[in-house]
């Protein structure tokens, strides 16, 4: 089935200077980018984005790590790509990701508290509904 999906390449990815290699990743897999654009989250944005994460030990630094600087923030087209984009970013924690995603390539041992995974994608298609909505108003 054609989903959309909401991708977003984090802070990190931006400093590091991954915006170039994870596009192609997108790409290559033959997902179309429908808009893209570099956006400076707030925390009034974040705690919408996460927020079923507000109130838990981890949002604090959640919220420093998530606004160290600019994101790009994208909307991405494909046949399953919920879940098929998820699959290329790799699980949650960078150390446990597998060789091959991209936070298993990319990620490096986490620096304070927050788990820098370089990139984000909706977890269902409600979602990336809400996510697309609310970050392409
Ligand atoms: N996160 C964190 N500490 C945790 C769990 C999550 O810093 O113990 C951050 C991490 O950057 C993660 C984001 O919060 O990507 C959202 O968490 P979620 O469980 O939704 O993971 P994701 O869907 O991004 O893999």
């Amino acid at each position: 089935m054609v989903e959309r999906t909401f991708m977003m390449i984090k802070p990190d990815g931006v400093s590091r200077g991954k915006i170039g290699e994870i596009i192609q990743r997108i790409e290559h897999k033959g997902y179309a980018i429908k808009a893209m654009k570099m956006v400076q989250p707030t925390p009034e944005l974040l705690a919408k984005h996460y927020a079923e994460h507000v109130g838990k030990s981890f949002y604090p630094s959640l919220v420093q790590y998530m606004t160290l600087g600019p994101v790009i923030a994208m909307i991405g087209e494909g046949t399953n790509i919920v879940s098929g984009w998820r699959t290329i970013m790799g699980t949650t924690n960078p150390t446990l990701a597998a060789p091959g995603t991209i936070r298993g390539d990319l990620g490096r041992e986490w620096e304070g508290e927050a788990v820098m995974n370089i990139v984000h994608g909706s977890d269902s298609v409600e979602a990336a509904e809400y996510e697309i909505k609310l970050w392409f108003a």
